[in-house]
């Protein structure tokens, strides 16, 4: 048994222990950070929907008075076409004025039907509209409910991941420096830099080792890496926790 390699061991162990731990605290900050991350893009949706309905709203606006303006130019045509049927003095004048008041009529007829159409889609859209900025003053409230809470527990985390952190340096730092670089490398491709070696197998990919391997590892004699997944192997000395008898 080599003391050193012995004592690497109780070091990974420790490291794995405190990286997860990190991590964990990671995670929570990119969850914390989205919460309001996604009210805040619900908020700028919902003000964009808002603003091109408005815009909406104003086309179909414009669009109904140029149709009212245009009936009130057809009615004025047909009460000239009336006024002419009056003096109308034979039948064939009498027929070709009847076809254009008849022609009016329907154009009115048209007019007056999109005109009705436009006030529909106007109701419509202020329904919406005002549907909308409900939601919009239900975000703002949300996010200023929310703001406050979340940087406190965002900053609650950072402290946490702080003092983690500087736990976490001070076992790396009894690695030697060559073993600690592939411990990085590892963990950053594999989430952890180590696993415990129980039964033959690595705990975290559950390759079985090769018989050699395994007992120079249990021997203490040598720091290796899992033949699967890379990870460095150690033996952990203290049996597994059991929960406290009641
Ligand atoms: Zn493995």
């Amino acid at each position: 048994m080599n003391p050193a390699v012995r004592d690497q061991f109780d070091v990974l162990k420790a490291l794995v222990v405190a990286d997860e731990e990190i991590r964990k605290l990671d995670v929570e900050l990119v969850k914390e950070r989205e919460a309001l991350e996604g009210v805040k893009k619900d908020l700028v949706r919902v003000r964009e929907q808002i603003e091109q309905e408005r815009h909406r709203y104003d086309e179909i606006e414009h669009d109904r008075g140029a149709r009212i303006q245009e009936g009130r130019v057809l009615q004025q045509q047909l009460e000239r076409s009336r006024e002419k049927m009056n003096r109308t003095r034979n039948e064939k004048e009498s027929n070709a004025v009847q076809r254009e008041l008849e022609e009016t009529r329907k154009l009115l007829r048209d007019v007056e039907d999109a005109v009705g159409k436009r006030s529909l889609e106007l109701d419509e859209l202020r329904k919406s509209i005002i549907d909308h900025e409900e939601q919009e003053a239900g975000y703002v409230a949300r996010i200023g409910e929310t703001e406050g809470a979340v940087s406190k527990r965002l900053q609650e985390i950072e402290a946490e991941r702080g003092e983690k952190a500087g736990v976490r340096d001070g076992v790396a730092k009894k690695l030697p420096p060559v073993v600690l670089r592939k411990y990085d490398q590892i963990r950053a491709k594999r989430l952890s830099g180590a696993a415990r070696l129980e039964a033959g197998r690595c705990k975290a990919c559950n390759m079985s080792i090769p018989p050699q391997l395994a007992q120079r590892i249990a021997r203490a004699d040598v720091l290796e890496q899992c033949p699967s997944c890379n990870r460095f192997l150690y033996i952990d000395a203290t049996p597994p926790s059991t929960p406290p008898a009641t």
